[in-house]
């Protein structure tokens, strides 16, 4: 039965989302992974206006480096979090100077030695810059996994552990985008769009919302 409910999980998101790409805007590697840490508890498009002014001063390890904690947070004060996500840049920066050459590293178990880099910030940006086979698990792929009842997981790190191992063939990143812009319009947090859904009839969190409202 997974195997049917992933396949039809699957064409329908196609089918909805078919040329799914991610919404932060970046032209490198580099700036991809600065857009992702700064996206944490914000949205895209504010994370955009940000970074597009932000990126024509400053898109390299070396540039970033070279600012104070005071300068960057500064510049990316309205993203909130600004002063983590500032101290991370810079030394993440640093790191890739120093340890890398300043080039970033290609995979995620890499990606994941940089200063504040998580799980969920390595596999995003390894899945999209480097098509490496890996799902990086956000609030709205752990909501959406999760309800539909692909997986049974109470944290998004465990839902990724699962979904790798039971769906290898999705691990890529138009699955990815597809699930993310479900989850972000469609299997909202709070009153999802269930009625005009058509994966209610295997939805698990359809089934028991049904059940309740009996
Ligand atoms: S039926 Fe509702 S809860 Fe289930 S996947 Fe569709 S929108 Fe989400």
């Amino acid at each position: 039965m997974n195997n049917q409910k992933i396949e039809k999980t699957f064409s329908y998101l196609e089918k909805l989302f078919p040329n799914a790409e991610p919404e932060l805007k970046f032209s490198t590697p580099f700036e991809c992974l600065v857009a992702v840490i700064l996206s944490a508890q914000c949205t895209d498009k504010r994370v955009n206006v940000v970074t597009k002014e932000l990126f024509k001063k400053y898109n390299t390890p070396k540039d970033f480096a070279s600012l104070s904690q005071e300068e960057l947070e500064k510049l990316i004060f309205t993203l909130g979090f600004y002063h983590n996500k500032a101290k991370n840049i810079i030394s993440m920066s640093k790191q890739l100077l120093k340890e890398y050459g300043g080039e970033l590293p290609k995979s995620s178990s890499e990606l994941k030695k940089l200063a504040g880099v998580g799980e969920k910030t390595a596999n995003v940006v390894a899945s999209i810059v480097f098509n490496e086979n890996v799902m990086g698990v956000d609030t709205h792929i752990f909501r959406v996994l999760n309800r539909i009842g692909l997986v049974n997981q109470n944290t998004p790190e465990k839902t990724g552990q699962e979904f790798s191992k039971k769906y290898p063939n999705y691990l890529n990143h138009d699955a990815h985008f597809r699930l993310v812009l479900f989850g972000r319009y469609v299997c909202k947090a709070r009153n999802p769009g269930c009625e005009n859904c058509e994966l209610k009839n295997f939805c698990k969190y359809y089934k028991e919302v049904k059940n309740v409202c009996r």
